[in-house]
């Protein structure tokens, strides 16, 4: 008799604390451990029929044991493509154990080709059907070694990609497979409330809940309509409370991401479901502070920011991308055209929200002052954490197509668009990759200077723009006085944040917890960008000195100058000295900095001691 009941260990891989979207040092001041929760796998969780028998092990939060994967009968992850790393250590773990694993989410489904040591691919969207088919044909020891539902978009360009990629999985995975092309995309009403039971709560930063899903924007760069869609598919607005619901019942306050890729895809649904979540903050006296993504027409729509600000939202991530008009009409940046978009930021903060921006350098049409242009942008619009990232071409997105075809795509991106000082993508002729990305560092290094002056300055800027909101104001509450004490205690040497603070204090004396928070987030910003910038100079010291030894060895050959021992025996030394050097400068850096280049020393040391 087949035992369909099975121990199923949900394992989230870990995301490098390298990165802006960490907030690994501003988690330290509050004693948490990741930004948030896997809600993906809690999904999933939920989705499972009863009888198995489930663990989740957020690999963000605790260590993933051998005795877990000794327990579980599958391993069921999801990841995005930067925790790729992480996920080629979570598969080889449970490979030594035989334990299967089945693998989804954003990364797999548009890597599938790349992820070795799988049994089963999940691909899409779980509620697709895909996840129901290969739970039956698991339970009956018949599973397939992937499954699909394809949706073909309509516009042209689009229901090309689509079709190509359909083709591909076909032909990689042969009659193994369970690939089918859907009409619809599954409605949010076919996704469950997530297991939010399944968390620790205690070590989050921030909750979240999934709004929608899509988006009908064509943004060239963007993986998003290829992934979900472009029609918003969004939750009704009794599921949204039932979901706050939930979080709230199991003790969570505090902030909370409203998970949407565009909260304003569709701006009727989403005035239909704010209300509602007003209600709920109001009756629970605002226990969560919102935030979530939207496209810069918010800012057309007075009556829909007056509607998040009373619900509760005090922050939202703007897809600005460029300052250039050229530029974001070339990538398809439509809300963002014809547009001032300096005064929407202000409008956006005068309803009490504060605006984070996504910014692009890397684009064809960049002018050749553009970093100075978005530096003086964020500086006069107060947009204090600036997310500026590389260009990167990722598969699913038109840019990805387009360069592939032109033969100008050179590799895939490794997720990491804040801080990859490399193109994946030869830039156009009469563009200098190196002049890109040495504007770029510099960008990075003025908008988040060793001593936070321009930071600084931008936080002034946003605290005399935002107009206070009392319902979303941060509560000050024992973890705040935590932070509050921390920061102290870590920042107060620094003169800016003293005159910041002083200042915070005396004319913004209702905002003086929302300038705390940005202090803290200023400290986390200046870390990333100082210890990315000095991993980015050690790869640049070790490429450099690697390519002098070539042209040494080299000359010295065609001279016969090898010839003599004792200068190879110097040239020798000369190498082995400089290997040591470099190991010891990756060394130094904070652990996560380290595998990429060490996988660059590597492949170098390899090559220069089978040369010199
Ligand atoms: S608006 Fe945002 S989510 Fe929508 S396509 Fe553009 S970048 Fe992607």
């Amino acid at each position: 008799m087949i035992n369909h009941s099975k121990n199923i260990l949900l394992v989230y891989p870990r995301i490098p604390k390298n990165t802006y979207w960490s907030f690994s040092y501003s988690l330290k001041f509050i004693g948490k451990k990741s930004s948030m929760p896997p809600s993906g796998l809690i999904t999933v969780a939920a989705m499972l029929p009863k009888h198995h028998r489930i663990k989740l092990i957020d690999m963000n939060v605790e260590e993933l044991q051998d005795e877990h994967l000794q327990w579980a009968d599958a391993v069921f992850t999801s990841s995005m493509i930067i925790q790729k790393d992480s996920l080629e250590e979570v598969i080889a773990r449970a490979n030594k154990f035989n334990v299967p694993v089945v693998a989804g989410g954003p990364y797999p489904t548009q890597y599938y080709d790349q992820i070795k040591g799988v049994s089963h691919f999940v691909l899409g969207e779980a509620e697709s059907g895909v996840l129901d088919a290969f739970l039956s044909d698991f339970e009956t020891g018949k599973a397939k070694k992937a499954y699909a539902r394809v949706s073909i978009r309509r516009r042209p360009v689009e229901k090309k990609i689509d079709e190509q990629e359909l083709e591909k999985l076909v032909t990689f995975f042969g009659k193994d497979a369970d690939i089918k092309v859907a009409e619809t995309r599954p409605s949010m009403s076919a996704s469950p409330i997530p297991k939010y039971d399944l968390l620790d709560m205690k070590k989050y930063g921030s909750m979240a809940v999934q709004m929608s899903r899509g988006c009908p924007g064509i943004c060239d760069f963007c993986t998003i309509p290829s992934l979900l869609g472009h029609e918003p598919r969004v939750k009704t607005a009794d599921r949204m409370v039932e979901e706050f619901e939930a979080i709230y019942n199991l003790g969570y306050r505090g902030a909370l991401f409203v998970v949407d890729d565009n909260f304003i895809g569709s701006i009727k649904k989403a005035k239909d479901v704010l209300p509602k979540i007003q209600e709920f903050q109001k009756q629970h006296n605002f226990p969560f502070s919102l935030y979530t993504e939207a496209s810069l027409n918010l800012a057309r729509d007075p009556e829909l920011m007056k509607m998040m600000r009373d619900a509760g939202f005090n922050m939202v991530f703007v897809g600005i991308e460029s300052t250039d008009e050229k530029v974001l009409k070339a990538m398809n940046k439509h809300p963002n055209l014809r547009r001032n978009i300096m005064e929407d930021v202000r409008t956006i903060q005068h309803h009490g929200m504060e605006v984070t921006a996504g910014i692009i350098i890397g684009n064809d049409n960049d002018p050749e002052d553009i970093c100075d242009k978005i530096f003086d942008f964020c500086q006069k619009a107060g947009i204090p954490k600036a997310m500026v990232g590389l260009l990167t071409a990722i598969r699913g997105s038109e840019m990805y197509e387009r360069l592939k075809q032109n033969g100008r795509l050179i590799g895939d991106g490794d997720g990491d668009n804040t801080h990859n000082f490399q193109l994946n993508f030869r830039p156009l002729p009469g563009k200098d990759e190196n002049k890109i990305i040495k504007g770029y560092e510099n960008l990075l290094a003025r908008l988040y200077d060793k001593k936070g002056k321009n930071y600084f300055e931008r936080c002034k800027v946003l605290l005399d723009n935002i107009e206070p909101n009392p319902k979303s104001t941060r509560r000050i509450r024992l973890t705040e006085l935590r932070a509050f004490g921390m920061s102290i205690w870590m920042q107060s040497y620094r003169s800016s944040y003293r005159s910041f603070l002083v200042e915070a204090a005396l004319n913004h004396a209702d905002l003086l917890p929302e300038a705390v928070a940005l202090a803290i987030m200023g400290r986390h910003f200046r870390k990333i960008t100082h210890n990315a910038l000095k991993a980015h100079s050690i790869n640049h010291y070790i490429q450099e000195r690697y390519e002098s030894f070539r042209a040494q060895a080299d000359e010295a050959w065609q001279t016969k100058k090898a010839e003599s021992i004792e200068w190879y025996n110097n040239l020798v030394e000369e190498k082995d000295a400089f290997l040591r050097r470099a190991r010891k400068k990756i060394s130094k850096l904070p652990v996560d900095y380290r595998p990429r280049l060490l996988r660059n020393y590597e492949r170098i040391a390899l090559s220069l001691n089978s040369m010199i």
